[in-house]
């Protein structure tokens, strides 16, 4: 049905308001530093039609876009990774599928290892395909948040709060907003050069103040300042910054608890099932109970010890080299289950999350999946 017919209005979106969206979930800040994440191809400034998700870009994701009119893909590999050195459009794969976008007036944008390190990213996802409980990261990244304490005279608490809010500050995991505020008494003395808001240069004031503490991403510091500065009354705000020793909002890798223990046996057929792969490649377990699991998607042999510090029964990851496998012989159960096949999950907490981003906000956008597989492993069976 046309939606004027039953008075439903749509709003039309633009592709940045998304990008906004990802990256205040998975902020291109905690990216690995050698990473390429964001706008790859195109404008961020298109007029959103459909959008496509898929872990890289191929000529058939293309073709999947323009039939299902998306004018918008996210890749979580991103296309342009190394340098590019030319344009190359007779003999460089790379150059005829940037040429294509771009003359299909198609964006592309990639959340990669940023997506790898957040809390509910790649990692949270295939813990959640192998319905593990508890999900934490399997190791947390290094503070990168600092405690802000401002004092600011008690009528302007909420107009410099919402300034912080607004500008960033005070996200905990799944909350914004978050502060904390106490009553108390501001002093100062002005010197003859001062133009004090309150009181008169030269004489001792005394002013009812709230001590408001929140706590920033390292990256967000200047932004969050610029903010307060705007709105707070005094010329010269007292503040101090802090940082922190917590263990912050993102990571690497994930770790829980299945419900029941299962045998070897029993844990290797269900990792077949849940993540859909008949072969992999794994060293024997130590153990003959599997309860607690550690899980990276993707490249996670860098955290093999970690999830034997963590007294991981087994740890589920891609790309193992032999040696490495010879390594966790006798400590945990070591499983290879491939790369496309312990990402892909991802995508669907994407799709969940910009379907509800685009619902929220009444547009009518849809969210699609590439449906063909991008994996270009095949197992030869004889
Ligand atoms: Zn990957």
């Amino acid at each position: 049905m046309h939606p004027e017919i039953i008075g439903v209005h749509f709003f039309c979106m633009i592709c940045k308001e998304i990008i906004k969206y990802i990256e205040e979930w998975a902020p291109k800040e905690i990216a690995w530093q050698k990473d390429n994440v964001g706008l790859q191809i195109g404008t961020a400034d298109r007029k959103l039609k459909n959008i496509l998700l898929c872990l890289e870009l191929t000529n058939e994701v293309i073709d999947d876009a323009i039939k299902k009119s998306c004018n918008f893909i996210i890749s979580h590999h991103p296309l342009l990774f190394s340098s590019l050195k030319k344009i190359d459009l007779q003999n460089d794969k790379n150059s005829k599928l940037i040429e294509r976008l771009i003359k299909k007036d198609i964006t592309l944008y990639s959340a990669h290892t940023n997506l790898d390190f957040t809390r509910g990213g790649v990692s949270f996802e295939l813990a959640k395909v192998l319905k593990l409980k508890n999900i934490d990261f399997l190791t947390h990244a290094k503070s990168n948040q600092y405690k802000l304490v401002v004092f600011v005279p008690s009528t302007f608490t909420e107009k410099v709060s919402d300034a912080i809010f607004e500008a960033g500050g005070g996200v905990i995991g799944e909350y914004k907003r978050c502060s904390f505020r106490t009553n108390g008494t501001g002093t100062f003395r002005g010197s003859e050069r001062a133009n004090p808001t309150v009181g008169k240069k030269g004489q001792d004031e005394k002013v009812e103040e709230v001590r408001l503490e929140v706590v920033i991403d390292s990256w967000k510091v200047k932004k969050v300042l610029s903010a307060l500065f705007k709105v707070h009354p005094y010329k010269e705000a007292a503040y101090d910054i802090y940082p922190l020793e917590n263990s912050g909002n993102y990571g690497s890798g994930a770790i829980g608890e299945l419900e029941n223990s299962y045998s070897k046996v029993e844990f290797l057929k269900f990792i077949s099932g849940q993540l859909k792969v008949k072969n992999f490649r794994y060293v024997e377990s130590p153990k003959n109970k599997i309860k607690k699991v550690a899980v990276c998607g993707g490249a996670g042999s860098a955290l093999i010890q970690e999830a034997i510090n963590a007294n991981a029964d087994a740890f589920i990851t891609a790309d193992i080299k032999y040696h490495s496998f010879h390594d966790a012989i006798g400590k945990i159960l070591l499983v290879d289950a491939g790369h496309y096949e312990t990402e892909i999950h991802s995508l669907n907490e994407l799709k969940r999350r910009l379907s509800n981003y685009a619902g929220i906000n009444n547009s009518n956008i849809k969210i699609f999946k590439y449906n063909g597989s991008t994996n270009p492993i095949i197992f030869y069976n004889n």
